[in-house]
């Protein structure tokens, strides 16, 4: 899902292939010598532009007082699209990450992401809707927001990044409401709904050009943090509503206060250009024009959910939860320690399983599967240690990762392959993959992140 208003009218981009730097292929290193450590725990060239206060302005709030304080080289520019060979997936575009922390507001952002690396298209698979624990937790939301919004036959929803459309349709669905739903990764043939006649689809970046559309409840899961430019997009959203003072608007991320907390690493990548806690989130609404109501995280604290109303202007803060600026900061400072804590403890226990012969599964193929393997330099499948990168999702199986080139592959595989390991990319889901193991007579010791 990516909807950047500086290019909304953006076509639909193609399937990658173009622009490949011949020179940013994976280096086919072998797996777990603690070869790949991200840069930002390699000494510093010196001169290097790139240290503690920047020249970088805050896209959130514009203030200068960027502070850089994480950086890794060479990962994928994508993690979520679907290569279709290991030839195209090796050679898929690099970028580098180097976080920045704006003191002002406490937002924090990929201060050398480059829009120009973009592919989403329809081979974009973010979708998580095959998880029986992801859909419990999509039906919450539908329940709650339908209730608290009062959705029902006659209003519209609009969804802002609809991906493969799973949320708005059932929400038009629950609720007898109608929808619209704009993305450019989104795929026709997917849905089946007896709500289809109240929906309608944009295979498209959001943009200027859709700021007419006109909706009484506007959402917007899991985009946010895909656009570089927040404060135009958030304002454009403002814009789009104008004078109809009634609309509910919700927004759901991933909250960064937990990725700090954890040294989560995997959790960043290239895709991800912008990072907010609940304290910089609502201050870019208040901002916007927006009275924030509700600051909550859901789904195991992983993320940040907002629920605001227009204002005919900037607001002040009305709730207790934005005040964190303080809390991210001192985060922010101890985080290139706890990523490397966190790198080394978990290479050292692959590394025990590896002198042992153990064979090692990856479950879960997205994102932050990308972004570990690139962090701890996994080799491509057939080497005796990484078996497989398994994933429930059928859309994925004899696909490529885009960086290593691995091939994904059903769970179903992991019959044969029997391995002694599985490295769980989301804890959140460790129980229905080891009761999936079981069902398979598989008990390999599960490590999850
Ligand atoms: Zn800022």
């Amino acid at each position: 899902m990516h909807h950047d208003p500086a290019r909304g009218d953006s076509p639909v981009k193609g399937l990658p292939g173009d622009g490949v730097n011949p020179i940013a292929r994976a280096p086919a290193r072998s797996l777990i010598h603690g070869a790949s450590v991200p840069t930002s725990l390699s000494p510093q060239a010196p001169g290097s532009p790139l240290t503690g206060e920047s020249p970088f302005t805050c896209s959130a709030c514009g203030s200068g007082g960027i502070q850089i304080f994480y950086r890794v080289k060479d990962v994928p520019a994508h993690s979520c699209l679907m290569l279709s060979s290991r030839e195209e997936a090796l050679a898929f575009p690099r970028g580098e990450i180097a976080l920045g922390f704006c003191k002002g507001c406490g937002f924090i952002g990929n201060m050398r992401f480059d829009p120009g690396l973009e592919r989403y298209s329809a081979a974009y698979e973010e979708t998580q809707a095959y998880s029986p624990r992801f859909l419990r937790f999509l039906d919450e939301v539908w329940e709650e927001q339908i209730a608290r919004f009062g959705l029902g036959p006659g209003m519209t929803a609009l969804e802002i990044g609809c991906g493969k459309g799973e949320f708005l349709v059932g929400l038009c669905e629950r609720s007898g409401c109608g929808g619209i739903g704009v993305d450019p990764g989104y795929r026709p043939e997917r849905t089946r709904s007896s709500a289809a006649q109240r929906l309608s689809f944009i295979r498209d970046l959001y943009g200027p050009k859709y700021a007419h559309l006109q909706a009484d409840y506007v959402c917007c899961r899991h985009t946010l943090e895909h656009i570089a430019p927040v404060r135009d997009f958030v304002g454009l959203v403002r814009e789009t509503i104008g004078e109809r003072r009634h609309v509910n608007v919700f927004f759901e991320l991933p909250d960064m206060e937990r990725v700090l907390q954890q040294g989560a690493f995997w959790d960043i990548y290239y895709e991800h250009c912008s990072y907010f806690t609940r304290g910089s989130l609502a201050r870019l609404f208040r901002a916007a024009g927006f009275d924030v109501h509700r600051l909550y995280k859901a789904y195991d604290d992983q993320y940040l959910m907002l629920e605001a109303q227009p204002a005919p202007g900037p607001t002040d803060a009305l709730l207790p939860q934005e005040s964190d600026l303080a809390t991210i900061s001192s985060l922010v400072a101890r985080f290139e320690r706890q990523v490397s804590e966190r790198l080394q403890s978990l290479s050292d226990r692959l590394a025990r399983h590896r002198a042992r012969g153990h064979r090692l599964a990856i479950w879960g193929s997205g994102s932050k599967c990308v972004s570990l393997i690139s962090s701890l330099a996994l080799s491509p499948a057939g080497g005796p240690e990484l078996a497989a990168v398994v994933d429930i999702n059928p859309h994925k199986h004899g696909k490529f990762l885009a960086g290593s080139g691995l091939e994904i592959v059903s769970p179903e595989a992991l019959r044969s392959l029997r391995p002694e390991v599985v490295l769980v990319m989301n804890s959140i889901y460790s129980d229905e993959i080891r009761h999936d193991l079981a069902a398979r007579s598989l008990h390999p010791e599960l490590i999850a992140l």
